[in-house]
């Protein structure tokens, strides 16, 4: 047996039908990149250029590192997440090996969603690192995407940011994130999406989707989760008391929301 194999643990992969709401982004995404992916005769037939990452922004909880899970579900495409703060260093050269690296580990991997949260760590922050550093770091990254030195057949690239404005413009440039995607807090109609798929198949009362969603507004999809979880929590330890499976009640969420509040506005206020 190889030595450092690399053991795979089958899980259940989320695709589209996952993400509640989102329709519009979901569309443009099958488009611009998953399409490409699948039939790239198609499109060098007609001379389009493929190629590029997606950049997923927007508020926290909004559903980037979860959409990005469902577009490898969509691609049976494994999926690799890169943190990119918990590379930095300060020790010279570190944090560039550090993310060589990943890519190189990643390359063994194909096809992979690659995933890089947190892109705004490069450039914003200067505590890890100096500006001199933080530059070496985006010009490795550059690099690693171009995958000029190395192949990166079967890499497909998304990064994503709570804070775009704060981003390298070189990063920016075609063949790199040039496909930039607002994952903004769900409205009514998609807040019912999600709050119905994460109570699917849970022993329920007729829940008033439609009320709770009318009382959610600027909730996140993150939010929503924790909304239900606790609404959840309150079931089961109505059905620990009795001793009997008691279904998830309204009265459940309205406990829920008594402590829950939105998370997206803050987001907003700062938004450049
Ligand atoms: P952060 O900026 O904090 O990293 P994020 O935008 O990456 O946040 P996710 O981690 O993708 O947010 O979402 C957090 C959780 O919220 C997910 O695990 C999922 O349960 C839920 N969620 C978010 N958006 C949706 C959605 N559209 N449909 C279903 N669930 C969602």
């Amino acid at each position: 047996k190889e030595k450092n194999q690399i053991v795979e643990i089958e899980e259940k992969r989320d695709t589209f039908a996952d993400v509640g709401g989102l329709e519009e982004v979901k569309k443009q995404i099958k488009i611009d990149f998953i399409l490409p992916i699948q039939s790239p005769e198609i499109f060098q037939a007609f001379g389009k250029e493929i190629g590029g990452g997606l950049l997923f922004y927007g508020p926290p909880g909004c559903g980037k590192t979860f959409l990005a899970r469902a577009v490898a579900g969509e691609i049976n495409a494994r999926f690799v997440h890169l943190d990119l703060q918990s590379i930095l260093s300060k020790w010279s050269g570190e944090a560039e090996q550090n993310l060589h690296d990943f890519f190189e580990d990643a390359r063994k991997r194909t096809p992979c969603v690659l995933f890089i949260d947190e892109l705004d760590a490069l450039g914003g922050n200067r505590q890890k690192m100096s500006a001199h550093h933080d530059r070496l770091l985006v010009n490795q990254l550059l690099i690693e995407l171009d995958g000029s030195a190395s192949n990166n057949e079967g890499i497909y690239v998304i990064g994503a940011t709570n804070t775009p404005w704060y981003l390298d413009p070189a990063l920016r440039r075609p063949g790199r994130f040039n496909s930039l995607i607002f994952l903004p807090p769900p409205q009514l109609e998609e807040r019912k999406a999600i709050l119905a798929l994460k109570i699917k198949g849970k022993p329920q009362e007729e829940i008033q989707l439609d009320l709770i969603a009318a009382y959610t507004e600027h909730f996140s999809g993150a939010d929503l989760d924790h909304l239900v979880k606790d609404a959840i929590n309150f079931a089961i330890a109505r059905s620990f008391e009795t001793g009997e499976i008691q279904p998830l009640t309204n009265e459940d969420f309205m406990k829920a929301m008594e402590k829950r509040q939105a998370t997206t506005l803050e987001w907003f206020a700062t938004a450049k």
